[in-house]
């Protein structure tokens, strides 16, 4: 599904220099490399504050406890997406409210949002799901009518562009109030271990956040508020600095690989490849950074996708099902409030989605193997 390896062999000169300094110098915990990282990914993204921290699902715990979510605030997510978003919002007792998503984009349905509004709701949480950014203009002016934060899980997005109504472009995880993201090793941004991030353009939240990461402490030893401890090391930021650099061109090479994969399914009736969302159906935009293809998904038709996975780890072909599941049916998550036909879209995605290899190393004929694979099964 990955090829780290490819990656590493190119950038391997640099990435090993820097974490042999990083030993060198003996500054594991906040040394330069993670300061000199904040101040490049908030140059990058157009974003005042960067704040490290040591995972994915820490920082969107993180920015919630920093927008002084309270138990029993309801907070508004996605159905269709991995499970670290609803999981901090259990964790900290706010209330998760589940709701469908879009069949085109896979991203939060914008009016199961507005009907899962009540007194109680404090948030909503829009996952960038498979590198799209949601419809943020939707979801902002949805947000300031009813006065709540917006965070933005930007785990799978990092790089991507959203274009508003009036045109001006912005990256994903800086339009809401907060944003969280994962470097995760197979994200497109990832480090050589664990590692996350939150963005704000709000100086006082980032001030709470940057005391929060850090037990709390604004002044050392004084403890004012209940934090964590969650940090980004420094060889993990040394990593990240020799990558962030080639993250665009790494994001092209996705887009590449996808435009590949969407020409090759073309006229395919039972497969319905990942909108671009900018364009009108579902050719990939050409003019902006707006898909980023964590995973290229496609939807199979024709009821057999169970057999397709099957068919493709005979071939000796990598696939995955993000996400097999809907997170109103699992345990951890099931609640008497919802009923099933609050779900239709996710309820059919779970059984007609399947992620094919992305990286940044495919190669075309690669692609032509996997897609004559793929179209040989389906339409035999
Ligand atoms: C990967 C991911 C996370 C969690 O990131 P970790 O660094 O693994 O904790 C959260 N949300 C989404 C949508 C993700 O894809």
């Amino acid at each position: 599904m990955v090829d780290l390896k490819g990656q590493y062999q190119s950038i391997k000169e640099r990435v090993d220099r820097s974490i042999s300094e990083v030993i060198e110098s003996t500054a594991f915990i906040n040394g330069p490399e993670v300061h000199n990282f904040q101040k490049e990914l908030e140059d990058y993204l157009g974003v005042k504050h960067v704040i490290p921290c040591a995972n994915g699902t820490d920082a969107l715990q993180i920015a919630m406890m920093g927008l002084g979510l309270k138990p029993g605030d309801e907070v508004i997510t996605a159905d269709f997406t991995f499970a670290a978003t609803v999981e901090v919002i259990a964790l900290l007792q706010l209330t998760p409210v589940l709701v469908d998503v879009d069949p085109v984009n896979f991203n939060i349905d914008i009016e199961a949002i507005k009907r899962a509004i009540t007194p109680k709701t404090k948030a909503i949480v829009p996952v960038h799901l498979f590198g799209l950014s949601a419809n943020m203009d939707e979801i902002m002016e949805i947000a300031e009518q009813h006065n709540l934060f917006v965070i933005e899980d930007n785990a799978q997005g990092i790089g991507a562009d959203y274009t508003s109504k009036d045109g001006s472009k912005k990256k994903s995880g800086t339009i809401g109030h907060i944003a969280s993201t994962s470097f995760f090793p197979s994200k497109n941004l990832g480090c050589y271990g664990d590692g996350g991030a939150i963005f704000t353009n709000d100086d006082a939240l980032a001030h709470s956040i940057r005391g929060i990461v850090n037990h709390g402490m604004y002044e050392r030893y004084h403890h004012d508020v209940v934090g964590v401890n969650s940090r980004l090391d420094s060889i993990q930021a040394a990593v990240l600095r020799a990558k962030l650099p080639n993250l665009d061109t790494y994001n092209e090479s996705r887009r590449n690989a996808a435009r590949q994969y969407t020409e090759a399914f073309k006229g395919i009736e039972s497969i319905v490849t990942p909108t671009g969302f900018c364009d009108a159906g579902n050719s990939i935009c050409d003019t902006c950074d707006c898909h980023v293809f964590h995973q290229y998904t496609l939807r199979i038709l024709t009821a057999n996708r169970d057999a397709l996975v099957k068919h493709l780890s005979e071939h000796n072909i990598p696939c995955g099902v993000y996400y097999p599941i809907p997170l109103h049916s699992q345990k951890a998550y099931a609640d008497s409030r919802y009923k099933e036909s609050d779900f239709p879209v996710a309820n059919q995605l779970v059984k007609e989605v399947i992620s094919l290899p992305m990286h940044t190393e495919l190669d075309t004929e690669q692609i032509e193997f996997i897609t004559k694979t793929i179209i040989d099964f389906v339409t035999k």
